[in-house]
């Protein structure tokens, strides 16, 4: 049996691929490391798996084994060639020549749910990074019935999807993320791991959609809008950035909402967790 470093190199040669940098076409060749992503996703044959960037197939094809069906999305032309001749044999694999930011994932998973009797989806990736954060958001955001998501990506992008909001590492991307699952670091990978190798290390991470949001909140768009406002001048006080914003009308409203909650009046938008941010929020409202 071929090694994933052989069997890539066996594919490159057979269709002349030369890996495109601009698609972020690097490929997975270590097999502890598909082993991991693998193992970590739990996947079962009532899974409906969605693989973004499948590229030539290397995960794809331990995805046809385990799950129910496997929907590939891919928007470089030449994969959907290579990936339909390798794995036309498999009756549970289906490709869709697209860029996955504009697939409207919603109206699949609902029909794949009643055709193709899968009860659960998960998402699982090696994904291209120069769209890693928008890929993400959209997965979060469009609050689509997933049970998990489980992808590689750059290890400093990673670790501000995963940090806990109020400790180090946050961001306002931190937020979003921790509101819509559960973040799990799941290992730590180096770059001799693809062909060709990134400029980074990167991380497989797995993020648990939750089953309700882990705060109360009126209205969690505009405690999103507020979050983005704190985090747009993060080397402010949150007392000035949302003053500047205009979130809070005056600062002497924002000093006395502040008060109310028991944060200190110099507190920074890195120390507050989301719950001080839905009360602010609810606050407001
Ligand atoms: N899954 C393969 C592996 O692990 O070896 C390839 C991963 S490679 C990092 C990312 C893949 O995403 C490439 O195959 C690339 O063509 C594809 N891709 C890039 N932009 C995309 C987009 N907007 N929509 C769908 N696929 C995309």
């Amino acid at each position: 049996m071929k090694s994933i470093l052989e069997e890539t190199k066996f594919i490159m040669n057979r269709y002349h691929i030369k890996p495109n940098k601009s698609l972020g076409q690097n490929f997975l060749i270590c097999e502890e490391v598909v082993e991991k992503i693998i193992e970590c996703s739990r996947i079962t044959k009532e899974d409906l798996i969605i693989e973004i960037g499948p590229g030539l197939g290397t995960l794809t094809k331990y995805l046809l084994e385990r799950a129910g069906k496997v929907l590939c999305i891919e928007l470089d032309k030449k994969m959907i060639h290579i990936l339909e001749e390798r794995f036309k044999l498999y009756d549970n694999f289906e490709i869709l020549n697209q860029d996955v930011l504009k697939v409207d994932l919603k109206k699949i998973i609902l029909k794949e749910k009643k055709d193709a009797k899968v009860t659960n989806v998960k998402i699982v990736a090696n994904l291209p990074y120069y769209i890693t954060t928008p890929i993400i958001m959209k997965l979060l955001e469009e609050e689509l019935d997933l049970e998990s998501i489980t992808v590689m990506i750059q290890k400093e992008v990673a670790n501000r999807l995963i940090a806990i909001p109020g400790q180090k590492e946050t961001g306002a991307i931190t937020y979003s993320v921790y509101y819509y699952s559960v973040g799990e670091e799941i290992l730590e990978v180096p770059s001799d791991s693809f062909i060709p190798k990134p400029e980074v290390t990167s991380k497989i991470i797995k993020l648990n959609i939750r089953k309700q949001p882990p705060v109360e909140v009126k209205n969690k768009d505009v405690m999103f809008k507020i979050i983005k406002s704190a985090f747009m001048q993060k080397r402010k006080t949150l007392l000035n950035a949302l003053n500047n914003t205009k979130i809070f009308t005056t600062k002497g409203k924002g000093i006395k909402i502040l008060k109310e909650l028991n944060l200190k009046e110099n507190i920074r938008p890195e120390n507050l967790s989301l719950q001080d941010f839905a009360n602010i929020t609810n606050k407001i409202l």
